[in-house]
């Protein structure tokens, strides 16, 4: 059966990834989360001091892009592929709220994005790919064969992430997490390089009121579809 391109995108916190790696799972395609690889890149530059509260030192985080190698790899026991940085396993880290609070600015940057999206070519090259991020159906694959636009209220998506960051144990307030989530869609949509929008041929999935059986049953059969008709 054809390979198709399945590109997601959309507002910070909207389950892309939930949907993103059950369709990969589904179709036994490869999942690939570009926003782990941004965060990655915030990781790298709050290490080296480059970014932190009130500065950003852009000149020397576009000096050192050399010395940053990103890569996936497959954990069978999670089920999806994790995040390394130079080699080590950051996949918790970079879920953290510190790095939540920068990674939007790091992903203005042009030189990053640029970096970042010859990557996403590479993995996307033999098809047979779940992306998702901001960017994918406008910018990294405009071609691709089936586009999904996520969204839901910015009230829903912060109370999601919320219960999810003290599931982990992380000590922040609702508030922390509704301030994040908008301030992040501000950067994100407001952007020079590959702002946030709907590309024109995607189908928006507001999910505000479904519940995930649904979502995922919704999105599945709008896969097969796409998948039939390439
Ligand atoms: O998807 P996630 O919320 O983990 O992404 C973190 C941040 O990375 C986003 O808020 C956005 O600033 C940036 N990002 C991006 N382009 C992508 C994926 C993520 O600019 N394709």
């Amino acid at each position: 059966m054809k390979k198709i391109i399945i590109a997601i995108d959309g507002y910070s916190s909207t389950g892309k990834s939930t949907v993103a790696k059950q369709l990969a799972r589904a179709l036994g395609y490869v999942y690939v989360d570009t926003g782990a690889m941004y965060r990655a890149v915030t990781l790298f530059a709050m290490r080296n001091n480059f970014i932190g509260k009130d500065f950003f030192q852009k000149e020397k985080l576009v000096e050192s892009l050399k010395d940053i190698q990103l890569h996936f790899h497959f954990n069978a026991e999670r089920g999806f592929a994790e995040m390394y940085l130079n080699g080590e396993n950051v996949e918790n880290e970079i879920r953290t709220m510190e790095v939540s609070n920068f990674v939007s600015q790091v992903a203005a940057v042009p030189e990053v994005r640029k970096k970042q999206v010859q990557q996403q070519h590479e993995l996307g090259k033999e098809k047979g790919i779940v992306m998702d991020g901001r960017d994918i159906g406008t910018v990294v694959f405009p071609n691709a064969e089936l586009k999904l636009f996520m969204t839901a209220s910015a009230e829903t998506r912060a109370q999601r992430r919320f219960e999810e960051l003290q599931q982990k144990g992380e000590k922040v307030t609702y508030d922390e997490v509704l301030e994040n989530v908008k301030s992040r869609d501000q950067i994100d949509t407001s952007r020079k390089d590959s702002p946030l929008i709907q590309a024109t041929d995607a189908i928006v999935i507001d999910n505000s009121k479904m519940s995930l059986d649904e979502q995922f049953s919704k999105i599945l059969q709008l896969a097969q579809q796409a998948i039939k008709n390439a």
